[in-house]
């Protein structure tokens, strides 16, 4: 294949998707994932309607429909032996009104064999981008290793365009220079699955669980539940220090129905820490370079949309740029800055109220939870009676997200 015209590095959801809207366009594009395979840890799987909405648009609903997966259409929180609704995707006039809970690898996979149908689209596993080739100020590159490389052997990947894809732990935006805002979280969440009992209903919904002092997240699954179990920021050694048996018994405290499998939690190794945090990037360009997603703005777990924000800037990316993209892969010229900072423009504003939203339940439901006297009895995060009033705005707001993109590109 010649030459790209964009290089992405990162086969994360923003990656994948930009690279297949991409080459669906007609544009030239090479994805590098550093992993072999999309089977990494743990990573969410929170499908929303926005995202559902836009795999539609592409024609890969009936696609994402073959995946075994959950739909969750309420979603609320549960304490003090009170189950209030806050979410209710009924509601929304669109074509998926519901949660889809795909594991993000058959998610991911969809995407790929979707974008690999295009003669445009290269996948190149096991290549993990480590520096920018730059030619008088402006990114012309990437230099990459392979599999067992090592830094002295690495290739270079020269294109018109280079993305940023690469998650919240981005080296290409620090290679870049690209300085951020950060934003304090005051929780790490601890995930681990336990098992499915006969008697669960999945009707259960996604149910955000408090006691005094403790809070968890429970996702139904068809074969088993994933738990989020949060614990004060750093605060994963303390608990590792109590050992296993202070976990098993804050679980079953705040979640009672799960309290006769937790003995299942065999140790440490059968959970895994999420560090929660927050940042935005002041500039998501510099000539040449481009940063989506995770890259340009790490988001906390709170209302599961990260995936959905990262491929919401796919699409804002790919519609804005694909014709200054088509005229750098026909004459070469250099797509402007302008163009860069258009998708900033287009996506800085969804990315910061939603950041704001995540904040403020942080400090005032999560923070206020964790740190309420474990013998005190338990705050609702929304009071009761304030539930219906914002059950449709939120529902919105969290389905569709601010400013939901749609795909404007067409197939070349
Ligand atoms: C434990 C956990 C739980 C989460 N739960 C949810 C959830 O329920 N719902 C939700 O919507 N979001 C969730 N998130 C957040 C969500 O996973 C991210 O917001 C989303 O995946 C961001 O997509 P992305 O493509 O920007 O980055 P990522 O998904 O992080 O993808 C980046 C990709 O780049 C690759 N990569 C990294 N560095 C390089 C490199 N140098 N060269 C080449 N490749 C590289 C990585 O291997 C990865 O595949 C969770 C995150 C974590 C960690």
């Amino acid at each position: 294949m010649p030459e790209p015209t964009v290089c992405v590095a990162g086969g994360g959801p923003a990656g994948v998707m930009l690279g297949l809207l991409l080459a669906r366009a007609g544009i030239r594009v090479t994805v590098l994932e550093k992993h072999a395979d999309f089977l990494r840890d743990f990573r969410g799987d929170t499908v929303h309607p926005s995202t559902l909405e836009v795999l539609a648009e592409l024609g890969l609903a009936d696609r994402l429909e073959e995946i075994p997966h959950q739909r969750v259409e309420r979603a609320g929180f549960e304490g003090a032996g009170r189950r209030v609704d806050i979410l209710d995707l009924r509601r929304l006039r669109v074509r998926h009104p519901y949660i889809a809970l795909v594991p993000q690898w058959d998610f991911l996979e969809l995407l790929a064999a979707a974008a690999s149908a295009y003669p445009e689209f290269e996948l190149r596993r096991e290549a993990e981008a480590y520096d920018l080739v730059v030619e008088s100020g402006r990114v012309v590159g990437v230099r990459f290793r392979d599999r067992g490389g090592d830094p002295g052997d690495g290739h270079v990947l020269r294109a018109a365009l280079t993305v940023a894809a690469d998650g919240r732990h981005s080296t290409l935006r620090r290679a870049a220079g690209l300085t951020s805002r950060a934003f304090g979280a005051p929780i790490d969440v601890v995930w681990f699955r336990l098992p499915w009992a006969e008697s669960d209903s999945a009707a259960q919904a996604l149910t955000f669980r408090f006691g005094p002092g403790r809070a968890a997240v429970t996702i139904p699954r068809r074969t088993y539940w994933q738990i989020a179990y949060l614990i004060r920021k750093g605060g994963f050694e303390d608990l590792r220090g109590q050992g296993i048996d202070a976990l098993r018994q804050g679980v079953a405290q705040t979640v009672p129905f799960l309290a006769d499998r937790v003995g299942e939690l065999r140790s440490f190794d059968d959970t895994s820490v999420l560090e929660v945090r927050m940042d935005r990037l002041r500039r998501w360009y510099r000539p040449g370079l481009l940063a989506i997603g995770d890259a340009a703005h790490a988001m906390s777990p709170v209302a599961g949309v990260g995936i959905n924000l990262a491929v919401q800037d796919a699409v804002a990316a790919a519609n804005l740029l694909v014709p200054s993209l088509r005229e750098a892969q026909r004459s070469g010229v250099p797509v402007p800055d302008r163009a860069l900072a258009a998708v900033q423009r287009r996506r800085q504003l969804p990315t910061a109220v939603t950041q704001a939203f995540q904040r403020a339940v942080q400090t005032f439901g999560l923070n206020r939870a964790l740190r309420a006297d474990p013998g005190a009895s338990p705050a609702a995060p929304v009071p009761a009676w304030l539930a219906p009033v914002i059950r449709r705005p939120m529902s919105r707001f969290v389905g569709l997200g601010v400013r939901p993109e749609h795909v404007r590109t067409r197939p070349d």
